[in-house]
């Protein structure tokens, strides 16, 4: 561990895995959930915010020691139901990206490719996390591969869930996560255009003092994310940046 060192943690789902699910491994028990945080605290990780943990990795907090922030895809119902109280508890925060055309329903972009039905939380207890230290983040309005979309389309999922979620839940919204860590130079120009303050990708690395504010890279934890192997993760995303040979 070296000093300044900032890594964001991506999660889906919490809970116990489902194997008929196509993305069974993004599956992370309660369980395994405190043991990766408890772990990574007793190592003098400290868990932040994200805009906490940007300043760390980009420099703006050179004794900032360690720092950690948790990022939730998606908005699931389980997120809200169980990790949620367990950061309560730990006295720590996370941001929540929410698709804003799915509050309250299901995850219907990957009901449409013939995946498991889960349930998403809803407008009312997205509006409750914010109101309780949680940042609310865009994930657009019905998660497509951005890319894919022509201008038009492009600013109603980026900008339009971006006002629309601000209407729910009464505060601004300053980040945005790519559905499918999709994005190339016209979707982060939109993305900045909309007012945004930073966005997350899906790339695996740490926050350094050169990391775009646009394409901050994230450790996807899966299924065994605790202990040994997550430690084991944050070091690959410290290689990929650099910061360790
Ligand atoms: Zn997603």
């Amino acid at each position: 561990m070296r000093l300044g060192t900032s890594v964001v943690l991506l999660y889906h789902r919490i809970g116990p895995v489902r194997l008929s699910s196509h993305v069974a491994g993004q599956y992370v028990s309660p369980r395994v959930f405190g043991w990766g945080i408890d772990g990574l605290r007793r190592k003098s990780w400290r868990g932040v915010s994200l805009a906490e943990c940007i300043e760390i990795g980009r420099g703006g907090e050179p004794d900032g020691g360690a720092g950690f922030a948790i990022t939730f895809d998606d908005g699931y119902l389980s997120v809200y139901e169980h990790a949620c109280p367990m950061l309560r508890e730990r006295d720590m925060t996370a941001t929540v990206y929410v698709v804003v055309d799915t509050l309250g329903g299901i995850n219907e972009w990957d009901r449409r490719v013939g995946d498991q039905e889960e349930k998403m939380m809803s407008a009312a207890q997205a509006r409750e996390l914010a109101e309780n230290g949680f940042e609310i983040g865009s994930h657009t309005l019905t998660h497509p591969h951005l890319t894919a979309l022509d201008d038009e389309q492009l600013a109603r999922e980026i900008a339009d869930s971006k006002h629309k979620l601000e209407d729910l839940i009464g505060r601004e919204v300053a980040s945005f996560s790519y559905p499918y860590g999709d994005f190339d130079c016209r979707v982060l120009n939109a993305a900045i255009a909309a007012g945004y303050g930073n966005a997350v990708s899906t790339r695996l690395g740490a926050v350094i003092q050169g990391t775009s504010l646009f394409e901050i890279p994230r450790v996807n934890v899966r299924w065994n994310g605790f202990g040994w192997q997550l430690r084991r993760k944050i070091r690959r995303a410290m290689k990929a940046s650099g910061l360790v040979k």
